[in-house]
């Protein structure tokens, strides 16, 4: 294991405070001059620590490009070697004088590699700060080769080579300024390294500057104290490398960073002044000057032009930018609702009045999609979407238009004739003929699909809203009809959404103002007509429209969230009901109640739990309860109703499948799920005695309900001939209106209570 700052196994690192503090110290000690070894101490404890600072800090706090820091810390050693060499080398005869240059050179390019290695890892390259590093360099070198590189260069009696040796250093400087300019502009943090490393930066260009001054008196080499800036900035620049935060250096800058900051015109505004101060300093000097600072200052009006115009495009380009965000799905690149919206108005607007043509809007919604997001997660939800978002754009003419409108759901806009708008509908279907890749496996989906248009209409005030509206309510009527439907809108169907919305209104109110009942129809046994239990089935009396059958209303309840609370009530009624029943004495001790569940009420994690507090509030036995699902329960695939099946079975609960042979028939799920047994549904009932199909399939039903042990109740028994053909075939338990619909609970007493059993025995049999 490597080992980490701090951390007292392994290699021991220095802290980087501790490093401050002994370079800062070593300083110290070389400025004193206290002897030459304790110099050369001093200056090999800066020097050294630096170099290997570099390499080891950025590498133990994984900086990174890595290879940045290995050019930064080959940059400190070459400096170092300039810095040993130069105080020698300057007192030998030219050209040996120039190694400590030989030395130094190396390492500005280094370091200038550096940065530009560090500021495109940061994608801080980019044009404005190129430009404004342009500008101020620019600004900065003019000022530099006139009032340091010149004069130094005019000092006699040097080697050309020294002179122009004596120039390049200033615009070294100009070059890192450059550089780290760059990299200030697009700072949007301040990590502890940047600013350390910015300090660094700072106190080389001080102590160049001051070698320039020097420079322009002719001198090469004053004083120690002429090093003092070098070696603070080693000492800062090993603070950098050794400080945790140098991991940050190479983050790329996240907020956009502004093109016409505050920072930036502290920069521009001074660089700009440059040149007349310099006209205005050294203009009179002599033509050569004046004609060097027109120059430079016509490059800086043509850089600052660029720059205005720079700025201006990316301007454009960002607004652009969200502009087509802003009618654009993120996900697919496909037109959002907006844009598809203000497309049909325009298309709306532009159709002719008469004629076969006409504006085609088509809904277009997957079947199964949620299925798909809820078991493998909302990747792969998304994963599928743009999976069929570019089989739609591949499937669809030039001449519709399609777009992304929600999840799952997409919109096409189309002109044309009826027969044009119908074949786009089947290609558009025909997408979905072959798997789609989701995951590691393929899933099949398909697309229910609603169709609209405009024209031909009798309201003249037409919207691409009410078309989009009246196709999502086509395609809702589709996807009741099954998956991969396709609907064309007629009025009739507003008809129906508002009834419905008015159905759901009612039922809000229906339960608080107890228009709901609870009926009950008896389950008997075909042997000896005794009632083996009931079906709690739900009753509702609606003050003016008299009567809703459950068939209407359930849907209702369970799309609007009123499942539950219908399906808890008639629950709670049912069980009080049978405690009564059971205390005194209207049934046996092994009769039961059977009562619905909705698909919806058993995704409740908690139903279990309810239930049990249920049975034990009301004293019921588990086992005297039974609660019907239908096959798309345990087709749903959602883990947590096979969990709550199993804890509903686990209670001791009787389940049953209801309409039992409609469904999938996909008979797997009766091993795996917990079931106790079906109620073979009316429709294969009423066919009995009559249809041999029928009568094979209850056959087969109770064979494979004997093999597996489960209990048998035939439904909707409405004759004796029905009953004999169930009996003859097995099935022992039966529920019809031969012995009645389903009634109120005192009704149901006096009929089926143990003192009317003898009569009704005699009766049922006979
Ligand atoms: P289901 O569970 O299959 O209920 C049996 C339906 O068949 C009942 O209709 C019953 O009145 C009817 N029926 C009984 N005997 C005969 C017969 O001999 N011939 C014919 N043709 N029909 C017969 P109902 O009461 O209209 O209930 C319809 C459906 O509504 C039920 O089907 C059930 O799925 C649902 N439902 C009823 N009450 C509730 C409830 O409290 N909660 C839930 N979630 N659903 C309920
Ligand atoms: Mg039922
Ligand atoms: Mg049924």
């Amino acid at each position: 294991m490597r080992s980490t700052a701090g951390s007292t196994g392994g290699r021991r690192h220095v802290p980087w405070w501790a490093f401050a503090v002994a370079g800062v110290a070593a300083t110290a000690v070389y400025v004193a001059e206290l002897s030459r070894t304790t110099s050369v101490l001093a200056f090999a404890v800066i020097g050294v620590g630096t170099v290997s600072a570099c390499f080891a800090g950025p590498r133990r706090f994984g900086a990174q490009p890595r290879a940045a820091w290995s050019l930064m810390g080959a940059a400190a050693l070459c400096f170092l070697v300039g810095v040993v060499v130069r105080p020698w080398a300057t007192t030998q005869p030219y050209p040996r004088d120039l190694l400590g240059d030989a030395a130094t050179i190396p390492g500005y390019l280094l370091l200038g590699v550096f940065f530009a290695v560090l500021l495109r890892a940061r994608q801080s390259l980019e044009r404005h700060a190129v430009l404004d590093g342009l500008i101020v360099c620019l600004a900065g070198g003019l000022a530099s080769a006139l009032l340091l590189a010149a004069p130094a260069a005019a000092v006699p009696g040097r080697p050309p080579a020294e002179s122009v040796l004596a120039g390049l250093y200033p615009l070294f400087d100009v070059m890192l300024l450059l550089l780290v300019v760059n990299l200030t502009f697009t700072a949007t943090t301040w990590p502890f390294s940047l600013v350390t490393l910015l300090g660094t930066m700072t106190l080389m260009v001080v102590g160049d500057i001051a070698y320039a001054i020097i420079g322009v008196a002719g001198l090469t080499y004053a004083s120690p104290l002429l090093d003092v800036p070098f070696l603070l900035a080693y000492v800062l620049l090993g603070v950098t490398a050794l400080h945790p935060s140098v991991a940050q250096l190479n983050r790329a800058a996240r907020r956009p960073v502004q093109a016409w900051s505050r920072r930036r015109m502290s920069l521009l505004g001074p660089a700009i002044c440059v040149p007349f101060l310099l006209l205005v300093l050294v203009g009179g000097h002599s033509p050569a000057y004046r004609l060097s600072i027109a120059v430079g200052g016509a490059a800086l009006v043509v850089l600052l032009l660029a720059r205005a115009v720079s700025a201006v495009q990316a301007q454009v380009a960002a607004q652009l930018y969200s502009e087509h965000q802003a009618v654009h799905d993120p996900l697919t690149g496909l037109p959002n609702r907006r844009m598809i919206s203000a497309h049909i108005a325009r298309l709306v607007e532009a159709a002719p009045p008469e004629g076969p043509h006409r504006v085609w809007v088509c809904y277009l919604d997957l079947d199964g999609f949620k299925w798909v997001n809820d078991s493998w997660g909302h990747d792969t939800g998304d994963q599928l979407v743009i999976e069929v978002a570019a089989r739609l754009r591949a499937a669809v003419p030039a001449a519709a238009t399609l777009a992304r409108v929600g999840g799952d759901e997409f919109v096409l806009a189309y002109v044309g004739e009826q027969a044009g708008a119908l074949k786009l509908v089947e290609e558009v279907q025909r997408c979905f003929a072959r798997p789609l890749p989701v995951r590691d496996t393929e899933v099949v989906i398909s697309a229910s699909v609603g169709i609209a248009h405009a024209a031909g209409d009798p309201n003249p005030a037409v919207t691409a809203e009410a078309l989009l509206r009246d196709a999502d309510t086509a395609m809702y009527r589709s996807k009741a009809e099954g998956p991969g439907r396709s609907t064309v809108f007629d009025v009739s169907m507003h008809d129906r959404v508002r009834e419905r919305i008015e159905l759901e209104v009612a039922l809000r109110t229906a339960l608080a103002e107890g228009q709901l009942r609870v009926t009950y129809q008896p389950i008997v046994d075909l042997a000896t007509g005794h009632p083996v239990g009931a079906e709690a089935l739900v009753r509702w009396e609606h003050p003016q429209r008299g009567a809703i059958p459950p068939v209407t209303f359930i849907p209702v309840a369970e799309d609007a969230g009123l499942i539950g609370a219908i399906g808890t009530w008639v629950r709670k009624q049912a069980l009080s009901q049978l405690a009564r029943w059971r205390a005194d004495g209207t049934v046996s001790d092994d009769f039961y109640l059977s009562v619905n569940v909705s698909p919806r009420q058993l995704t409740d994690a908690d139903l279990p739990l309810i239930i049990s507090a249920e049975l034990m509030q009301y004293g019921v036995p588990a086992r005297a309860i039974a609660l019907e699902m239908t096959e798309s329960v345990m087709m749903d695939g959602s883990s947590v109703t096979a969990r709550v099946l199993f804890e509903l079975r686990e209670l001791g609960v009787r389940l049953l499948v209801d309409d039992f042979g409609t469904g999938f028939s996909a008979l797997g799920y009766l091993r795996r799920f917990p079931v106790t047994g079906v109620k073979i549904d009316r429709s294969f009932v009423s066919g009995l005695g009559q249809i041999v199909e029928d009568e094979e399939i209850v056959r087969a039903v109770v064979a494979m309900s004997c093999a597996l042990g489960l209990s048998i109740v035939a439904e909707g028994v409405e004759n004796r001939r029905q009953r004999d053909a169930l009996a003859a075939v097995g099935v022992t338990q039966g529920q019809g209106w031969l012995w009645g619909p389903a009634v109120a609970p005192e009704e149901f007493a006096a009929g089926w209570g143990a003192a009317a059993n003898r009569d009704q025995l005699a009766a049922g049999n006979s």
